[in-house]
């Protein structure tokens, strides 16, 4: 079955088309700048190409990106007819879609429902839905939702201690975010550990421009750490993360700004971009530390520190811990941050080992000799557990 993924951003589409059971990624590609000048990237049999398009909303995008699939130079298939299914990433399921669907009018529904949950996202999603509707009318979709995994989280995890009645009345609580990456990560984990996941304890940290820590306790997402948003946590790359909220109030009355604008710079201008004032990319703080920016040493250190402290939090919340899971784009790639994320948790059986943690963007056990929690470095793939839920629904 092949299975086109999408991910539908205000002004932007990335997809994939994957082979599946087996997961071969045919090509893969973005669409960008929709609705305003138009432009693309194209990988698909080793070769890359990008260029310029007019793209006046995610409907041409879509029409777009089936023409280069198709096409008899770059193409990858022969006409549209073999695309068997299509999957989205939703951003938000809120409390009633807590497993991947079908998209029927009535789940676009509960999509449409949930978009005070993700203002900035299901719009989007929804969008790129309802574009492939109109393309490629009579192929299945599937919505896959990134807060699904985290559904079974028990209530003394989700519910903020605020008024009870914000919960009933507006669905205030704890949802939680890259739901996809902490399941296939934790799954993945547990297969490298020749166990089945729901006999381990497992803490995944999905280390990234947004990054998310969760406890995956017998294959159940028991606490993670962001919340009703995408802001609480960790510090993130432009994101605060976990603050005292009387700081809002401190910020609209000295900078004389709105809450909505406090949030704007919660969001966006925060996290480790704010505290340095170099970047929120974490490889120009890396540089700018090494040159002997305070300040950039600092935002490194916060980041390390914070995600050390949630380590240890959901080791106690689950009664100890059998493995520690790196992924996402620092996850992945950056060896210091691991080798100072794990530092001084030999007390709790957390051990690196310097050597075998020299690895970037690929699968490794980094366990040292002696250890008792075993640690890996685990690429995550969010698109491949789109295709997998898109093949499961779509073929029933
Ligand atoms: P993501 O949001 O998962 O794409 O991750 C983006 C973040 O990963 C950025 O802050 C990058 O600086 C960081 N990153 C990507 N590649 C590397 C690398 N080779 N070494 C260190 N950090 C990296």
């Amino acid at each position: 079955m092949k299975v086109l993924v999408i991910n539908a951003g205000s002004s932007s589409l990335k997809y994939q088309l994957l082979d599946m059971p087996q997961g071969t990624v045919l090509a893969k590609g973005l669409c960008e700048r929709i609705g305003i000048d138009g432009k693309y990237k194209y990988e698909a049999n080793g070769e890359k190409l990008e260029g310029d398009t007019p793209m006046q909303n995610h409907s041409d995008a879509i029409r777009f990106l089936t023409s280069m699939l198709v096409d008899a130079k770059c193409g990858v298939i022969k006409e549209m007819k073999e695309i068997d299914a299509v999957g989205h990433r939703v951003v938000s399921g809120g409390e009633k879609l807590y497993e991947s669907v079908l998209i029927t009018e009535e789940s676009k529904k509960a999509i449409e429902e949930c978009i005070p949950l993700a203002p900035l996202h299901n719009p989007a999603n929804l969008t790129g839905i309802k574009a492939c509707e109109e393309v490629m009318p009579g192929v299945p979709q599937v919505a896959v939702f990134d807060t699904a995994f985290h559904a079974k989280m028990p209530k003394k995890a989700y519910i903020y201690a605020i008024p009870y009645e914000y919960y009933t009345k507006y669905g205030i609580r704890r949802y939680g975010f890259h739901g996809t990456s902490h399941r296939f990560v934790s799954e993945q984990c547990a297969k490298a550990m020749g166990k089945d996941v729901k006999d381990l304890r497992i803490i995944t940290c999905h280390l990234g421009n947004g990054s998310s820590i969760s406890a995956v306790d017998h294959g159940v997402s028991v606490d993670t750490t962001m919340g009703l948003t995408p802001l609480e946590g960790l510090p993130m790359g432009t994101r605060s993360g976990n603050i005292d909220p009387a700081i809002v109030e401190t910020l609209c009355d000295n900078e004389g700004l709105s809450v909505k604008e406090v949030l704007n710079i919660l969001n966006k201008k925060s996290g480790v971009l704010g505290v340095s004032g170099v970047s929120s990319d974490f490889r120009d703080i890396a540089a700018a530390a090494k040159e002997g920016n305070e300040r950039a040493a600092l935002a490194n250190e916060m980041f390390i520190y914070s995600v050390k402290k949630f380590i240890g939090a959901y080791a106690a919340a689950m009664g100890g811990v059998d493995a520690i899971v790196f992924t996402a784009g620092v996850g992945e790639n950056d060896k210091g941050f691991r080798l100072q994320m794990t530092e001084g948790l030999e007390f709790m059986g957390v051990k690196v080992d310097a050597e075998k943690n020299d690895v970037r963007g690929k699968f490794a056990e980094i366990t040292a000799e002696g250890a008792t929690v075993r640690t890996f470095v685990i690429p995550t793939n969010e698109e491949l557990v789109i295709a997998m839920d898109t093949e499961a629904i779509a073929s029933k």
